[in-house]
């Protein structure tokens, strides 16, 4: 049997139980901020970013394409081979860490030339390696170019940078193309051949892929991963700010991305946010900004779980009081311990030892055990009831009848409760008169974006 918590503990993780009126009442807001982005250009906190991506696959796709994936840290590089209706596509990848002086555009070679090379350079670099490995580099073969930061598109090979997110900060590429910036690095490269057919959102590609594999009926994406953001299908006069004829935009849909981990930066949150979340927003590249991210991200869950850890052993409520030097360094607690601890039987404690064991704790118990997993199941429990309350707010929105919900990032495919709790939440806040279902879909961004520029080069766009 688990141990009882003290009271005081307790109420340290009463703090990220949000009641569901207060939920419901952020869907409610997040709906309206949506309408906004839609209506204007700068409207709301939400967005609302055309996609230009007037179509999702449909089956009938064939040929092989690749797909650069820049999530955050990972650079994942996808071939991906298409065979038609009731044909199984084949994909082979590869994932590369983007190193901390790339994402920062600092380092040494800052002195030599423009920070933004290198990020390009080193995504060229990881490609040709890729290329040459399959034996591809002549190959010309179509990319898809999934970018999961907030862009502007021009068009759907066109995307300019608004702002980074999930701790990137190079200043020079903000407002540039990056397609154009990926191209120059590419015409640099002389050896590899490849094109880019399509820019996009990690989004969009979860939403391709979702498509792809659960049909027309899938029209949501939303990627829970570093950060936390979503996609879908709109029809085109619905987005009143877009002006289609100026653009020579034809379609009758397209492809929005909501930007929804910008709620909150107009102070919509600030009632909700805990102690430990004011101190990571302060410490956070991009202060008062993406504050969705900082609640429900990859990027923060752990660093969130180390803050909650280290006042519970000032507080002595936690190993005895007995200091831990190691857990008072920033990001000594990664997000893929919570996922960890979390996958273990109720009553077994062997990976919560092992990490106390790896973070140096002098004395540690089943108690200590059991407090450091309910940290993590506050934690996540919080974040899974935040997507849900911004899920509930995009069906009010699109008030359809039935959709299919493609679903996916790191803490879909690698927390072992986060589907879960996020379906039981969403049961909670959804309209009752739509009839929805959460579908994953593994690797789904790049395997979309190769989706993606299937459909763009069948649709000759
Ligand atoms: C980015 C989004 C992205 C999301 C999920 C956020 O930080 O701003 O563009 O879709 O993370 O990766």
């Amino acid at each position: 049997m688990s141990p009882i918590l003290q009271d005081e503990v307790q109420e340290i993780l009463d703090k990220f139980d949000i009641p569901n009126d207060k939920l419901l009442e952020m869907s409610q807001r997040i709906q309206k901020e949506m309408e906004d982005g839609l209506a204007k250009q700068n409207g709301g906190s939400v967005a609302m970013l055309p996609s230009f991506v007037p179509a999702l696959p449909d089956g009938t796709e064939v040929g092989q394409y690749v797909a650069i994936d820049l999530s955050g840290k990972n650079l994942r590089i996808m071939l991906l081979t298409l065979r038609g209706r009731g044909q199984e596509p084949s994909a082979v990848n590869n994932n590369y860490i983007v190193p901390n002086h790339v994402m920062k555009g600092t380092g040494d070679q800052a002195r030599f030339s423009k920070p933004h090379t290198y990020l390009f350079t080193f995504i060229v670099n990881r490609l040709q390696q890729f290329l040459q490995e399959f034996g591809l580099v002549e190959a010309n073969l179509p990319i898809g170019f999934v970018f999961s930061y907030p862009c502007e598109l021009l068009s759907i090979r066109s995307a300019r940078l608004l702002w980074w997110t999930k701790g990137f900060d190079i200043k020079d590429c903000l407002q540039k193309d990056v397609v154009q910036l990926l191209e120059e690095a590419l015409e640099m490269n002389m050896s590899t051949k490849a094109q880019i057919k399509a820019v996009m959102n990690d989004t969009v590609g979860q939403l391709a892929a979702a498509a792809y594999k659960y049909g027309p009926e899938c029209t949501i994406g939303v990627v829970i991963g570093y950060g936390c953001n979503s996609s879908y299908l709109e029809k085109t006069v619905n987005i009143k700010k877009f002006d289609a004829a100026s653009r020579n935009y034809k379609h009758e849909h397209m492809v929005v991305v909501t930007e929804w981990e910008e709620f909150g930066s107009k102070g919509e949150l600030d009632h909700l946010l805990t102690d430990f979340d004011r101190a990571i927003d302060s410490q956070s590249v991009h202060k008062g900004k993406q504050i969705i991210d900082k609640l429900t991200g990859a990027l923060y869950l752990g660093e969130l779980v180390r803050l909650v850890l280290s006042q519970l052993i000032l507080d002595r409520l936690l190993f005895e009081g007995q200091p831990c030097e190691k857990l008072d360094e920033p990001d000594t607690f990664p997000t893929k311990f919570i996922s960890e601890i979390l996958a273990e039987e109720e009553d077994s404690y062997k990976v919560c030892r092992r990490i106390c064991d790896e973070l140096e704790v002098p004395m540690h118990g089943s108690t200590d055990y059991h407090i450091i997993r309910q940290v993590c199941h506050a934690v996540s429990c919080r974040s899974a009831s935040i997507v849900a309350a911004a899920i509930s707010g995009l069906l009010q929105h699109l008030d359809t009848s039935s959709v299919k919900i493609g679903v996916g990032g790191a803490l879909i495919q690698f927390h072992p409760t986060f589907h879960d709790l996020l379906e039981q939440k969403l049961k909670e806040l959804a309209p009752k008169h739509i009839t929805w279902s959460l579908v994953p879909a593994d690797e789904g961004s790049a395997r979309g974006a190769a989706l993606i520029a299937a459909v763009a080069e069948k649709m000759h766009l």
